[in-house]
């Protein structure tokens, strides 16, 4: 096993990994830019190093600064958390080229489902259900305009290159399909210095479905059932829950074991996400997440697995610590994003936190890197904590939600807060009942009204 582990993430998932690797005897050091100093991750890890200014450009997503930390301490291996360099598969080869283990799948793994159309060409052909649409990139209007007419619309343009919920543009008919494909490419560009694009049938009223699967690297597979985050503002997840409310144990079992059979065909190594968009029964592949979700802990509650600590086992080859017929759900749990912006637009809201009381009780868990005086910086994204709680079914869970909602106290600054209180409220996410569209449509009534 690693006697020490450098995190190249900040913010609540550092502490995540932290906390696991303490629990496993491990060390760990924490990277830092020069506005991070005083963040909890650098106070909470056994070393910290200072990898350079607040531009993540220059800091997190600095290769070579994060190498020579690993260096200086001596790391022996990286958890890369999420975003950041968690699918940058130049940096998990750089890592083994030096000698330091990457606690993630194989950079060609990585290299594979980053480019969205070769992922769903792997996909295909390990029989995998995808959405229809255009066979490779769509390179110039006329293919576009034949690859729609074949599928019908409404269609989607995406971005080979796309994450993010960004470079997806939704054409209804031919006059609009022209200016979508266009737009989606000088999008595409600018964003991802990629303007390949692909086109999808738009489906209507799906829900987003994702499998969360876990390999040894070496051709054992599991899946833990799956996740509805469903609940969605420009194409980014605001609130996940597992079990999926509308997913029977038959579709479970029958999507989970396609999707464990792809990743013990490829040999793929630790956690991984496999999206659908799911319709009238039907589960179609979008994209695979080669990483830990931000949404792992709802799994790990109905599981009650740790998937960071499975994540180091394997990337230290070690067996997986359980089998398919061992994993049993247990309950419902529910996650909510918290962000530092200010409603009803979504304004990044950065400041200094007055006041901070996370709830506690039973069944819930709060992962946070916010303390009482806390500076948050402008730099990084808005996400300041995840309220996640479990019952033993779904209204328990949504009555814990809104019990724990209730006792969290963040002042200072603008969060997200108040929509989920209001939210854990409505009838329809009562019953469970929505599509991908219900949040943007219920924002903008209330915005109307
Ligand atoms: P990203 O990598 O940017 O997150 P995804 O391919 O995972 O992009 O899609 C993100 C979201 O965009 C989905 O959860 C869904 O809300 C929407 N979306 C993507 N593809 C389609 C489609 N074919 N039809 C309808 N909505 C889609």
């Amino acid at each position: 096993m690693f006697d020490k582990i450098l995190i190249a993430n900040r913010g609540e998932i550092a502490l995540r990994v932290i906390r696991a690797c303490r629990e496993m005897g491990i060390a760990s050091v924490a990277v830092h830019s020069t506005a991070d100093t005083d963040a909890m991750h650098v106070r909470m890890a056994d070393e910290s190093v200072c990898i350079g200014p607040p531009s993540s450009t220059d800091s997190y997503l600095s290769m070579p600064a994060i190498i020579s930390a690993c260096e200086i301490t001596g790391a022996q291996a990286v958890h890369p958390g999420y975003g950041f360099l968690s699918e940058n598969a130049g940096f998990a080869q750089m890592l083994e080229d030096h000698g330091i283990t990457f606690i993630g799948p194989r950079a060609e793994h990585i290299r594979i489902m980053g480019d969205k159309i070769t992922a769903k060409e792997t996909m295909r052909d390990l029989g995998v259900p995808c959405v229809p649409g255009s066979d490779g990139g769509v390179n110039d209007v006329d293919e576009a305009l034949r690859v729609a007419q074949e599928i019908g619309y409404p269609v989607i343009i995406k971005a080979t290159a796309g994450g993010g919920g960004r470079g997806m543009k939704v054409a209804t008919d031919e006059a609009g399909l022209e200016s979508a494909f266009r737009t989606a490419r000088t999008e595409a560009k600018a964003a991802f210095g990629n303007p390949d694009v692909y086109i999808e049938k738009y489906l209507q009223r799906p829900r987003h479905i994702e499998v969360q699967v876990f390999g040894d690297g070496k051709g054992r597979a599991v899946h833990l059932g799956e996740r509805d985050c469903s609940l969605q503002r420009r194409h980014q997840k605001v609130f996940e829950e597992a079990p999926g409310p509308c997913i029977t144990p038959e579709q479970r079992a029958r999507i989970g074991q396609i999707c464990a059979d792809a990743c013990a065909r490829i040999a793929y190594a630790g956690a991984g996400t496999i999206e659908f968009l799911f319709e009238d029964g039907e589960f179609y592949f979008i994209e695979m997440n080669t990483r830990l979700q931000v949404e792992h802990p709802v799994t790990e509650a109905i599981y009650d697995v740790d998937l960071v600590r499975q994540q180091i086992r394997v990337a230290a080859g070690y067996p997986m610590d359980f089998r398919q017929e061992d994993l049993k759900i247990r309950g419902h749990s529910i996650e909510v994003r918290l962000n530092a912006e200010k409603l009803p637009n979504f304004s990044p809201s950065p400041g200094t936190i007055t006041q901070y009381h996370a709830p506690g009780g039973l069944g819930v868990r709060m992962d946070s890197a916010l303390y009482d005086g806390y500076r948050i910086p402008p730099y990084y994204d808005s996400l300041i904590g995840k309220l996640i709680v479990h019952g033993t079914d779904r209204p328990e869970a949504l009555a814990r939600l809104s019990r724990a909602l209730g006792e969290l106290i963040i002042d200072g600054v603008d969060t997200t807060i108040p929509l989920f209180a209001e939210l854990v409220q409505d009838p329809d996410i009562q019953s469970g009942d929505y599509s991908i569209h219900w949040l943007e449509k219920w924002l903008a009534a209330k915005a109307a009204s």
